[in-house]
Order: structure tokens, then sequence, then C-alpha cells
């Protein structure tokens, strides 16, 4: 397989977002919840959090510098090389506030996959409930997005992969975690546990 245009989600792709969102939790709501036991992907039900606490959330877990403490997933930063080595095109696709792309782009520089391009995408409808910076890059409508074409897409989203299960000529990599365990993967579906199982995969 080679020349293949490869979408890549972040949170919880590349970087371990849940895990340290459960110690924000604790940290700053008194709400203990485990990484395993995040059950849904939704993580107002899963924190138990009335809607002020939710928002509240979402500040402090994009807030600057939060976003620089999320562990790598292990193998993410090598694994992208070795793709792009391999001849094939990828394209990181978050649903970020594009307000976060300061920390986004320390963060993956960090990494060592500061060169790969980032697009942010309004993927839970929640772009008009952000600020919006001057020097923000654009945020993409999720119609706009699912009417790219891509080859492959991993992502762990629920809510994103039912959006592409009917696509046929797309292979869906799922990253496997708690909250998509019970998801029910579509024929152009496969379930990988890591970077690992990915590059096995795709190379
Ligand atoms: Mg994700």
């Amino acid at each position: 397989m080679t020349g293949k245009l490869i979408y890549v989600d972040m949170d919880d792709v590349l970087c371990e977002t849940a895990a340290n969102l459960c110690r924000l939790a604790e940290r700053e709501f008194g709400r203990h919840v485990e990484y395993e036991d995040v059950f849904a992907f939704d993580l107002q039900k899963v924190f138990a959090l009335s809607d002020d606490e939710m928002r509240r959330f979402m500040i402090a877990s994009h807030a600057p510098g939060a976003l620089l403490t999320h562990p790598v997933t292990p193998g993410a930063p090598d694994a992208l090389r070795a793709l792009r080595d391999a001849g094939h095109s990828v394209d990181i696709v978050t649903g970020r506030p594009a307000y976060a792309h300061g920390d986004t782009e320390r963060w993956l520089a960090a990494a060592g996959i500061g060169d790969f391009p980032v697009t942010y995408v309004d993927k839970y409808g929640r772009d008009k409930s952000y600020a919006h910076n001057e020097g923000d890059p654009p945020t993409v409508k999720l119609d706009e997005l699912l009417a790219r074409k891509f080859d492959v897409v991993i992502d762990d989203s629920p809510q994103i992969l039912e959006l592409l299960s009917g696509w046929k000529d797309t292979r869906i990599l799922v990253f496997s975690r708690p909250w998509n365990a019970s998801f029910a993967l579509s024929a152009n579906m496969t379930r990988v546990g890591g970077w690992r199982d990915i590059l096995a995969a795709l190379l």
C-alpha cells in the first residue's frame, strides 16, 4: 500500500488524554474515576458533572499549559514518521478547539512530530461555545470533513466512527479504548490495540 492519505486523530490516539483528564477531574472536581472505567466518550456523564461543572471542565482541560501535560501514546511519534517514510501522507485531524492550537503545536513539536499538518474540525458541534482569537487556524465544519476523501482513518470516538461506517472505500482503524469497547464495527473497520498494530496493518 503506497501513497495513501491517512487521517490520524489526536486525543487518545497520539496522546493519553482521557487518563490525564481523570487526574484533572479528581484534582479540580473531586471525581475519582479510573481510566479503565471511562465507559463513555461523553466525559460529562463519566465524571457526573453538572452543565456548569462541564463548562468549567472544558475550560480547565484546554487552559494554557494543560494540553502540554498529556503523555505521548507509546510508539505514536515513530509510527507517524514511519508512515511518512513509507510514502503516505498523514493529516492530524483533531476535534480540539482551534484556540488551543498553540499548545497543540508545542506538544507535537516536543514529541518530535511538529512537522505534520493539523486540521481543526468541529467534530462535536461545540465550536459556537468556544473562544475565537485572531490568528487561530480555521475550524473545518464536520460536513466539510465528511466530504473529504481519506484512504485510512484512525480514530477512537464512537460518534465519529458511526459517521464513517458508510465510508466503504476507507479503511477505518478503531483505536481501542474503554469507551469504544462495545462499539459495533462495520465492514470497513478493524480494531487496533495501539501503534504496533497500526503499523502492522498499514506497512
Ligand atoms: Mg480521539
